[in-house]
């Protein structure tokens, strides 16, 4: 197993570095209640990480403050009157039953997000796989919105789109201008998909993250250091449900 699938199966709230100064691996906690796992470099196996992980799993657990309360967590169980996150804040999701065949998602003002389930065949695994898709395209929505602002004014398009949950990547864009983007930015205030999105545009003008590139993001997005601050602060309270 590899190390990342670790921390992701036993839901361990952890942030890696990699350190040439470092001479074995090591956990400590940074400001605001973070667990991070130094890797040394060159980097050991894989194996030999997973298990460092699966040894200190109960240290992490206990010192891992910011993730207490964790208001980005996906509820344990996709049931009606659990909340999710969605755009900077909580709402609830509401579990309804109809007629139809297939689960229908939709937000509702005030009733947060609305699954509409077929009575005979609903369990709390096809609920929890219908939001899912209904945050993929919402998702989706959102980027394709944040293209039609940001591509008239940086001039240029990306070939394709693919919208996916990655675990290390926000957004990419690769040298034949295939954009990808992450749906879990979804759970983030609008603001910061927004970025994203134009942050990978702007990667048309400029490959590497130079002055130059900062300069040209600053000049349709003013504020995108506070969404850059917002994912630091924030981007490892955010994993796939
Ligand atoms: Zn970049």
């Amino acid at each position: 197993m590899d190390w990342l699938e670790v921390i992701d199966k036993a839901g361990l709230p952890v942030q890696y570095r990699y350190s040439n100064r470092a001479k074995r691996l090591s956990l400590r906690v940074v400001p605001g209640g973070i667990v991070e796992l130094i890797i040394p470099q060159p980097s050991p196996p894989a194996h030999v990480i997973a298990n460092f992980l699966v040894e200190y799993q109960n240290w992490i657990h206990k010192h891992a403050k910011a993730c207490q309360n964790n208001p980005l967590a996906w509820p344990e169980s996709f049931t009606h009157g659990q909340t999710v996150p969605l755009i900077g804040e909580r709402v609830p999701l509401t579990v309804c039953f109809s007629d139809k065949k297939t689960e229908k998602v939709s937000f509702v003002a005030g009733r947060g997000l609305v699954v509409d389930c077929a009575l005979v065949q609903c369990s709390e695994l096809s609920v929890r796989q219908a939001v899912i898709e209904w945050y993929q395209l919402a998702a989706k929505r959102q980027v394709e919105k944040a293209l039609r602002r940001y591509v008239p004014q940086v001039g240029h398009q990306p070939s394709r789109l693919t919208i996916k949950a990655s675990r290390q990547l926000w957004g990419s864009l690769n040298h034949l201008g295939e954009m990808t983007i992450n749906w879990l930015l979804l759970l983030a205030p609008s603001a910061v998909l927004m970025y994203v999105v134009l942050h990978e545009l702007c990667h048309f003008y400029e490959r590497r993250h130079n002055q130059r590139f900062w300069k040209k993001v600053a000049t349709y997005d003013p504020l995108y250091m506070e969404s850059e601050r917002w994912l630091k602060n924030n981007g490892i309270l955010i994993r796939k449900p």
